[in-house]
C-alpha cells in the first residue's frame, strides 16, 4: 500500500492509514499534527476518493495532496497554471526529500525527455504541469503508461468563467475523469464565494467528490484601515514602525504610481521593486524572482502580482489605493502571514479614491448590467471602510461566514475603537450647500471646493460667482477642513452624497432625502488621524519583526542571528530563505532553546532531510549569538 519512499518510508502501519499520514507529517515535514480538514482530506483521497477543498491562502492545502501522493502507489500530477513558479515548488519540495519535477516549456528538449523518462519508471512522487500541456493527447498518452497516484488541480477557481482569474485552458481538465476513472483526483483553491464553488464542482466533473469548506478566517492578519493623508508617509512609518526588514506587498491602481512609489521607497534606504503589466516580462520575471528569494524586498505592484506566489513569510500587505472589491481585497491582503505568524494587512483609502472609482465605472465600457455589479462591489467595500465594528466579523459575513457578534480583536477597530458623533446637522449642511450651488448658481463642485464654500474661505471661483452671497456660505465654520473631509467620504460611502460625471462632482444621493427631512439621523466615525500607533504596536520597539511579536529582546537576539544564517544558507544554495525554514519554524526554535541536535528534531517545521542538513548550522548561530 505504501509506496518504496527514500525518506519517509511509513514503515509499520499499525492503526491504518491515518497513522501513516501522520508519520509522513511528522519525518517529512516535521510538523506534529493536522491543521483544520487537513487529515479528512488526506484520507479521503490516500483512500483513492475525489475532494475539492476550499480553504484560505495559508490554510495548508499543499499538503493535502503531497502527503496522499507520498502514501499512494505512482506519481502524483499536480497542474498549476503558472509555469514560472514551478521550479521553486519544485526546489520546495526537494527541499524535505520529495521526489519532484516539472514538465514544461522551459526545460530543453533532453531534460524533458529526462522527466519523462523517471515519471515511467516510477521514481517520481510528485509531477507538476501546466493545464494546456496535461491535456495535450501526447501527454495523456505518457500519463497512460505511467503509474499515477492522484491529479491535483490546483487554482481550480481559474475555471470558473465569472471568476477573476479564468483561464480558458482549465476548461480542457473535464477529460481527465473519462481518461483516467480510476485516478482520484482533488481540485483546490483560495476562492471562497458559494457560485465559483459550484461552478468547479460542474466543470471538472467532481460530481462524486467529497467537498471541505473551511473557514475563511486568517486569524494571524491584522486588518487595519486608515484615512489617507500622506500615503506614502504613512506606508513609510508602517514599514519602519512594524516591518522593517521585512518582506511586503504594496498595491496600487496604476503603473505610474507603482513605479514613483517603488522608486520613493527605494529613495529612502526601502528596498523596494515595482511590479505590473508594462514591464518587460523579462524585468517582471527578475523582480519576481528576486523577491521571492530575498528576506525584506518590498514589492510594490498593481494586481497582475500575485496569484500563485507561495511565499510564506510575506508580513505586510498595503493597499494605497482602493481595491475595486471585497474578493480582491481578500484575496491579496491573503497574501500576507502564509506561515501562520503575525501578519498586517494595511490599508490606506480616501475621498479621492471614492469619487474616482465611481467615476471609473460610470464612464467604463460595459453594460448596465456590469456596472451595477462594479457599483455593488464598491459599495461592499467602502461599507468595510467605513464600519465602526469588527472588520474581520464584515469580512467573513460578506464570505457567507458568520463569526456571531464576537469581535476578533486583532483589527483596527477591535484595538482601537472609534468615536461617533452626531452628524446630522453637518450632514444637512453638505445637503444644502450642493442644492443651493446648483440652484442659484447652476454650478456643480468636486470636494476641495464645496468644502472651501461651507468654511467661507474665498477664492478666484467664489469671488467669480459670489459664493459669499449664498445663504450656506460659511455656515461650516465649525469644523476644520480635515474634519470635513472625513464627514464627505463617510457621507459618499453612505450614498447621502453621490459622486457624478467625468470631474467627479458631487450631488446628493439616494439616501439624502431622509437626512433633509431629519427623518434620518446620521452617526459618523471621528476621524482617526492616520499616524495612531496600534496597541499591539506600542509594546514593540521601533523596526522590530512581527514575526518575532511575542519573543523577549534576549530571544529576538536569536531570532535575528537565525535569520542572518539562514540568508547566508540559502544564498549559497540558491534558494529563498523561506525553504531553509520559515520564520515560524525559527521562532519556534528560538522557544525551544535546544541544546542538541536531536533536541531540534522536535521542533516543528524541521524534518528529517533539514535536520541532517541544518541542525548543526542552527546550533552554531544559536550559540554565537548566546554570547
Ligand atoms: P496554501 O497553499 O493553502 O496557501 P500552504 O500549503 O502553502 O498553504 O501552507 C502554508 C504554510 O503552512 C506552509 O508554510 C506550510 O508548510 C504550513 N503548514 C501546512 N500544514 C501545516 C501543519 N499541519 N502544521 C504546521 N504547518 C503547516
Ligand atoms: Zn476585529
Amino acid at each position: 500500500m505504501t509506496s518504496p519512499h527514500p525518506v519517509a518510508p511509513p514503515t509499520a502501519e499499525p492503526h491504518g492509514p491515518a497513522n501513516a499520514a501522520l508519520e509522513v507529517l511528522s519525518t517529512v515535514f516535521g510538523y506534529d499534527s493536522f491543521r483544520g480538514d487537513q487529515a479528512a482530506i488526506i484520507e479521503q483521497i490516500a483512500s483513492g476518493g475525489d475532494a475539492v477543498v476550499l480553504m484560505p491562502t495559508g490554510g495548508g492545502k499543499s499538503l493535502c495532496y503531497q502527503i496522499p501522493a507520498l502514501l499512494r502507489q505512482g506519481t502524483g500530477v499536480v497542474v498549476s497554471p503558472l509555469i514560472a513558479l514551478m521550479s521553486d515548488q519544485v526546489a520546495a519540495l526537494e527541499a524535505v526529500g520529495i521526489r519532484a519535477a516539472f514538465l514544461n516549456s522551459t526545460l530543453e528538449r533532453h531534460e524533458a525527455q529526462a522527466v519523462e523518462q523517471q515519471l515511467l519508471a516510477g521514481e517520481i512522487d510528485l509531477l507538476y504541469m501546466a493545464p494546456e500541456r496535461l491535456v495535450l493527447p501526447r501527454t495523456i498518452d505518457l500519463l497512460h503508461r505511467a503509474e499515477l497516484s492522484l491529479f491535483a488541480i490546483d487554482e481550480a477557481h481559474c475555471v470558473s468563467q465569472w471568476g477573476h482569474d479564468f483561464r480558458p485552458d482549465y476548461m480542457g481538465l473535464s477529460v481527465l475523469a473519462d481518461a483516467f476513472p480510476t485516478v482520484p483526483r482533488v481540485a483546490l483553491t483560495a476562492t471562497a464565494t458559494e457560485a465559483t464553488h459550484q461552478e468547479l464542482t460542474e466543470r471538472l466533473r467532481m460530481e462524486e467528490a467529497k467537498h471541505f469548506v473551511s473557514s475563511f478566517d486568517r486569524p494571524n492578519i491584522q486588518y487595519r484601515i486608515e484615512p489617507k493623508a500622506t500615503p506614502r508617509e504613512q506606508l513609510l512609518r508602517l514599514i519602519s514602525a512594524e516591518h522593517e526588514g521585512e518582506s511586503g506587498i504594496v498595491y496600487c491602481l496604476s503603473r505610474k504610481s507603482v513605479e514613483t512609489t517603488a522608486k520613493w521607497l527605494s529613495d529612502r534606504g526601502i528596498p523596494a521593486l515595482p511590479y505590473h503589466a508594462g514591464l518587460d516580462a523579462r524585468v517582471r520575471q527578475d523582480h519576481q524572482e528576486r523577491f521571492l528569494r530575498a528576506d525584506g524586498l518590498i514589492i510594490v505592484a498593481t494586481i497582475a502580482f500575485g496569484m500563485g506566489i507561495d511565499k510564506p513569510d510575506v508580513r505586510f500587505v498595503a493597499h494605497l489605493d482602493l481595491p475595486k472589491s471585497i474578493e480582491g481585497y481578500y484575496q491579496e491582503t491573503g497574501r500576507a502571514g502564509r506561515d501562520g505568524q503575525p501578519a498586517t494587512a494595511w490599508m490606506a483609502y480616501g475621498l479621492g479614491d471614492v469619487v474616482s472609482q465611481r467615476k471609473f465605472i460610470d464612464s467604463g465600457e460595459g453594460n448596465e448590467q456590469f456596472k451595477r455589479n462594479a457599483r455593488s462591489h464598491l459599495e461592499a467595500m467602502l461599507a468595510l471602510c467605513e464600519t465602526v465594528s469588527c472588520r474581520r466579523v464584515q469580512l467573513l459575513r460578506y464570505f457567507g461566514q458568520d463569526m456571531g457578534s464576537t469581535a476578533c480583536g486583532n483589527c483596527d477597530i477591535c484595538l482601537n475603537p472609534p468615536q461617533t458623533w452626531d452628524a446630522t446637522v453637518a450632514a444637512q449642511k453638505v445637503l444644502s450647500a450642493l442644492i443651493r450651488l446648483d440652484r442659484e448658481r447652476g454650478q456643480k463642485f468636486g470636494s476641495g471646493q464645496i468644502i472651501e464654500v461651507l468654511l467661507g474661505r474665498e477664492n478666484d471661483r467664489s469671488r467669480q460667482s459670489r459664493h459669499e452671497e449664498l445663504s450656506v456660505w460659511g455656515i461650516g465654520s465649525d469644523l476644520s477642513e480635515k474634519e470635513w473631509r472625513s464627514a464627505l467620504r463617510q457621507l459618499l460611502a453612505r450614498g447621502i452624497v453621490d459622486a457624478e460625471g467625468d470631474y467627479g462632482v458631487l450631488v446628493p444621493g439616494a439616501q439624502a432625502g431622509p437626512v433633509l427631512r431629519s427623518e434620518a439621523a446620521v452617526e459618523l466615525a471621528v476621524d482617526r488621524t492616520p499616524a495612531k500607533p496600534s496597541r499591539s504596536r506600542s509594546v514593540r520597539g521601533g523596526g522590530a519583526s512581527r514575526a518575532a511579536d511575542g519573543l523577549e529582546i534576549a530571544e529576538r537576539e536569536r531570532f535575528e542571528a537565525l535569520r542572518e544564517w539562514r540568508t547566508s544558507v540559502a544564498t549559497e544554495k540558491q534558494i529563498p530563505p523561506y525553504m531553509v525554514f520559515s520564520d515560524a519554524t525559527l521562532v519556534a526554535i528560538v522557544q525551544t532553546r535546544p541544546a542538541s541536535v536531536g533536541a531540534l528534531s522536535g521542533v516543528s517545521g524541521v524534518g528529517a532531510k533539514k535536520l541532517a542538513e541544518y541542525g548543526e548550522g542552527v546550533l552554531a548561530a544559536l550559540g554565537g549569538s548566546a554570547a
